[in-house]
């Protein structure tokens, strides 16, 4: 039987240890908003973390308790009650932004307040704390991002309309996770524009030398 919803499938996924890593806390912000967003797009992704949380929550209950102090229990109830549930969670419903992102960027894409960075790409610099950085970029039908390998892991988020590398072709919810040991020349697919949620752990490598020199200037 044919799939109509073929063209739409998530093909890329989260590797197992950047799920272990979520699952137990142990990402830097930056990565968990790009793990928690792809999750919020797949449902194969979120099954298998629901496995990984389910070890955590074995460990846990065999784990020794430690009291708190007497009045812990009535403490939590009634801040519970002072604050009621935000309506959050239904205006990300009606927008085009995953969840997790929301918090970061607003709900709705054609908002965002762009960086130009040269041949029509523009950036959108989230703000995380710890390690790593990450980015919303925008790349124009059929425009290349400039050529760069990496020194450390990096992990490229689809939010709308489509890439190709030299590795594949990736749509809304693929995510591709490259290691220092990958060059790649990302070009837009025609059609719309691409918009990705770009984390890096270092600074990217660029081979030109134009985008050597601008590097500190775009702080990437
Ligand atoms: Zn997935």
């Amino acid at each position: 039987m044919r799939n109509e919803n073929k063209m739409t499938m998530i093909k890329h996924h989260l590797t197992e240890e950047l799920m272990i890593a979520y699952a137990s806390g142990n990402l830097a912000e930056s990565f968990s908003v790009a793990v928690a967003t792809h999750i919020s797009l797949c449902d194969q992704c979120r099954a298998a973390l629901e496995s990984y949380n389910a070890i955590g929550g074995a460990l846990l209950e065999d784990t020794e308790g430690a009291a708190l102090s007497s009045d812990a229990l009535a403490k939590t109830m009634a801040l519970i009650e002072q604050h009621p549930p935000e309506e959050k969670l239904q205006a990300a419903k009606a927008s085009n932004v995953p969840a997790p992102l929301a918090d970061y960027i607003g709900t709705d894409l054609d908002a965002i307040k762009w960086q130009p960075i040269g041949m029509g790409v523009k950036q959108s610099v989230l703000e995380t704390t710890g390690a790593g950085s990450a980015r919303l970029l925008y790349i124009p039908p059929g425009t290349a991002v400039p050529n760069h390998s990496h020194s450390g892991l990096e992990l490229t988020l689809v939010l709308q309309g489509a890439f190709a590398d030299e590795t594949d072709y990736f749509s809304r919810g693929d995510i591709e996770v490259a290691t220092s040991d990958v060059s790649h020349t990302p070009v837009a697919a025609d059609g719309t524009s691409c918009i990705c949620l770009a984390v890096t752990e270092a600074p990217l490598k660029f081979t030109g030398l134009l985008q050597k020199l601008m590097q500190p200037l775009l702080k990437i």
